[in-house]
């Protein structure tokens, strides 16, 4: 690991026929686009191709969302033909482009195959990122737990700095979105910085045009093995946000993660590394609340005063940091003393760490839906500084299958706590789980969330807090992690 931080590293060229460097063109005119999916991104990528000059040939298995692109695309309807449930496959070997909404694997539809005969198959990022004026610099953030706080945090540095900044990408706005506004909305004003969320998905069909000045992977730990099936799969997809990144480009990395390093080594890329916790990168000290930053190439070494920064745990101290060091590494004249005067201004975004009140029995709620994974569970806990009663359930994802960590990996941040209600359809399984592998709080099991709610109020005493930070996905009883936090934050003001 020490070797690896001193050189810059190179790999092998990933099989992607279309590479033009970080060539960005807009002119579609006389080209069909296929855009396969249409939620936010595929309708976004619409918009776009459209605005390019395309016609397009809009799909999507469900028939219901045909009223959707009807009321989002405005320009050029004409140009589009919808087709939705069923559809011949020879449309797409019809078309010059096909563009890959996130929600759509690569299984599906002979994409896989179709990519492989050499036909141009683009996910919607690089799509979106074609598009992009060269002049707007892209950071871009991945990794299993933190992607939405780091970018959003990263978004308010630029922005409090006066900087034009777009932020979205897998958080928000479709990177398509961005690339139409600049197209047709303000040519004359593009964004300086786009500042892009990245899932494993938007990577699962290889990249050509995305290329960031600064990637960051957060950190890797088991989730969307549904999709992935492995581990080693699901790394080599988060290493492709690096895929083309030269010269002084930086890709922040933490150290140590075996899955990452290995993938590493199977792209193409020769970019400067910096590292979470150590140098050259970002080190934290908790008990100082200062973040040390060295950025390599451009050889910045300052340090950065947290003190200020409102937001709950560890971990959104390393968040604050990785941001800061991702903009300093943009190297766009923007140093430690200038992100200080943004700290106090930061605020993470909903549903993650959320102090939603401190009730008349001085009980702290604390809303952290978004951790969806028993690792965001784990950081999230261990930024509780109050005894906690932990809320914990619904459908949780199967690590077991990898021998990889589950709940059990709780126990022992658990034992400082008050107790722990599990709930949902995985309730029981977590409530076993953590009795057979040793907890010694009170660990009680319900059929829903308000009900786990209504015993944790039971259990808390003053002082403490009541958190949900239920390390498992929301599909059983919500219809997604914002219903859950919500459904939370209600319950929080309305049970007596
Ligand atoms: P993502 O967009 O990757 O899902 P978020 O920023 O929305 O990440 O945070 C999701 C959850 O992950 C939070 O609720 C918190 O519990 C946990 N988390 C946030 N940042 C980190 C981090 N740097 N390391 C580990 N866990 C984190």
């Amino acid at each position: 690991m020490m070797k690896l931080q001193s050189f810059r590293f190179k790999g092998t060229a990933i099989s992607c026929p279309k590479i033009q460097s970080c060539h960005r063109q807009q002119d579609l005119r006389g080209q069909t686009v296929a855009i396969i999916g249409l939620g936010k991104s595929g309708i976004a990528a619409t918009r776009l191709a459209l605005a390019r000059g395309a016609s397009v040939v809009a799909i999507d298995q469900n028939q219901n969302v045909g009223s959707l692109l009807e009321q989002n695309v405005a320009f050029g309807k004409d140009s589009v033909r919808t087709i939705l449930g069923d559809f011949d496959g020879e449309l797409l070997r019809d078309a010059d482009i096909v563009v890959v909404s996130p929600g759509v694997p690569l299984q599906n539809y002979g994409l896989a195959s179709l990519l492989a005969s050499g036909k141009c198959v683009m996910s919607e990022l690089d799509f979106a990122a074609q598009a992009l004026p060269t002049c707007t610099e892209i950071i871009a953030v991945t990794g299993t737990n933190g992607k939405s706080t780091v970018t959003t945090f990263a978004g308010q540095m630029l922005n409090h700095l006066g900087i034009p900044t777009f932020v979205g990408g897998n958080l928000g706005v479709p990177l398509s979105d961005a690339a139409f506004e600049c197209l047709t909305l303000s040519p004359q004003r593009p964004f300086q910085v786009a500042v892009v969320e990245v899932s494993s998905y938007q990577l699962e069909v290889p990249n050509s045009y995305f290329c960031p000045t600064v990637a960051v992977v957060v950190n890797l730990s088991p989730d969307h093995l549904e999709r992935h099936k492995t581990m080693k799969n699901y790394a080599m997809t988060k290493c492709r946000v690096f895929s083309h990144m030269k010269g002084n480009k930086i890709g922040i990395l933490p150290p140590g993660n075996q899955y990452l390093l290995e993938a590493l080594r199977a792209h193409m890329h020769d970019f400067n590394p910096a590292w979470i916790g150590t140098c050259p990168g970002v080190k934290v000290s908790m008990e100082a609340k200062v973040a040390k930053l060295k950025v390599p190439a451009i050889g910045c070494d300052s340090e950065l005063d947290l003190s200020a920064l409102k937001a709950i745990g560890m971990h959104n101290y390393i968040n604050a940091a990785v941001a800061a060091l991702s903009v300093t590494g943009l190297d766009i004249g923007i140093n430690a003393t200038s992100i200080d005067s943004t700290i106090s201004k930061l605020r993470a975004p909903c549903h993650r760490m959320q102090v939603v009140r401190i009730d008349n029995n001085g009980v702290t709620w604390i809303d952290d839906s978004k951790a969806t994974n028993v690792e965001a569970t784990y950081s999230g806990l261990m930024g509780v500084k109050q005894k906690a009663v932990l809320l914990l359930g619904g459908v949780a994802k199967d690590t077991k299958m990898q021998g990889l960590d589950g709940f059990e990996h709780l126990v022992e941040p658990l034992k400082r706590h008050r107790g722990v209600i599990t709930f949902g359809s995985s309730g029981m399984m977590i409530q076993k789980t953590l009795y057979v592998n040793g907890v010694t709080i009170p660990c009680l099991n319900t059929k829903h969330l308000k009900d786990a709610v209504c015993l944790a109020k039971k259990i808390a005493q003053q002082g403490d807090a009541i958190v949900l930070s239920p390390g498992c996905a929301s599909f059983d009883e919500f219809r997604n992690f914002e219903h859950r936090g919500e459904t939370f934050q209600e319950l929080a003001f309305s049970l007596q």
